[in-house]
């Protein structure tokens, strides 16, 4: 694939020690994270598993500066996540795409990029997303808006829209959840090329076993309250990816493992 975004920051360390993070609900404490611990390194493709409810969006807005952690300390290259958010170090993609109905296909992408305050120069050139919209099957799309697009082509945008601010960290909560499962795949490999051009560090959250695996370097398994990690493996499946993979003994015996960690970690 050829090179997409020009200018882009070298991915960094993401370091969460010790963070607790508890909820109100009904006039009772809730412990959505309790004193988790996570390093990822810079440039690592990290998939995080667990039940609904496990705290793993918590996780992610934490990470993000989104939410401030009730104890323990998260760094970001080195920073707070509220620094390393002014500093847009951060890529998000939701599990909708959320983009601004009234701008084009070309606009939505370039819109972060557009208003970003730091470091314009940083961010991709005019080539570049032309490039970037060729690799995610939009370039004869740039001019639709988002209502005449399908779900999968709207994740394409979103996908797009995060790889154009070269962020050095990308926070993925749950992002193909919503497409029908022969896209999904295509927009899993779509992701694990798109990343190993430009190497961010991701943390990547999803409910499908075989998702978390054929993506990651390793699988964070966290259970059902508090987001304790039960399980941390080290994906042992070359790069690059490919779909016959998934028919490997090795990735079959991630699926198993990780499939029995999650169901040892199931609330009674
Ligand atoms: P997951 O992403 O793993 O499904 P979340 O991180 O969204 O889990 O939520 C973890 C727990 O915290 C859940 O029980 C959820 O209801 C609760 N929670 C999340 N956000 C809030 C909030 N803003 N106020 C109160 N409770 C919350
Ligand atoms: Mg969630």
């Amino acid at each position: 694939m050829a090179t997409i975004v020009q200018s882009r920051r070298a991915a960094v360390e993401v370091v969460v020690s010790g963070v607790t993070k508890d909820f109100v609900r009904r006039g009772a404490p809730l412990a959505a994270v309790s004193d988790l611990d996570l390093a990822v390194a810079p440039g690592e493709f990290v998939s995080v598993i667990g039940p609904s409810g496990s705290g793993k969006s918590t996780i992610l807005r934490l990470i993000a500066g989104l939410l401030e952690p009730d104890a323990g300390n998260i760094k970001v290259g080195g920073r707070s996540p509220g620094q390393a958010r002014l500093e847009k170090t951060f890529g998000f993609v939701p599990q909708t795409p959320a983009l601004l109905p009234w701008r084009t296909v070309a606009e939505n992408i370039t819109t972060l990029a557009d208003v970003n305050p730091v470091a314009p120069r940083q961010f991709a050139e005019r080539e570049s997303i032309a490039t970037l919209m060729t690799a995610v099957g939009l370039a004869g799309s740039a001019d639709l808006l988002p209502a005449q697009l399908s779900g999968g082509m709207q994740q394409r945008v979103s996908l797009a829209r995060a790889f154009a601010l070269g962020a050095p960290v990308l926070l993925m909560d749950e992002p193909f959840a919503a497409l029908d499962e022969i896209t999904r795949c295509d927009m899993r490999y779509l992701l694990l090329d798109l990343w190993q051009e430009s190497r961010p560090t991701v943390l990547f959250v999803t409910h499908s076993i075989p998702e978390a695996v054929i993506m990651a370097d390793r699988v964070v398994v966290v259970s059902a309250s508090g987001a304790q990690i039960t399980t941390d493996e080290c994906i042992r499946l070359p790069r690059p990816r490919s779909e016959d993979m998934e028919d490997s003994d090795t990735f079959l015996r991630h699926v198993q493992r990780i499939r029995s960690a999650l169901r040892a970690g199931r609330p009674q």
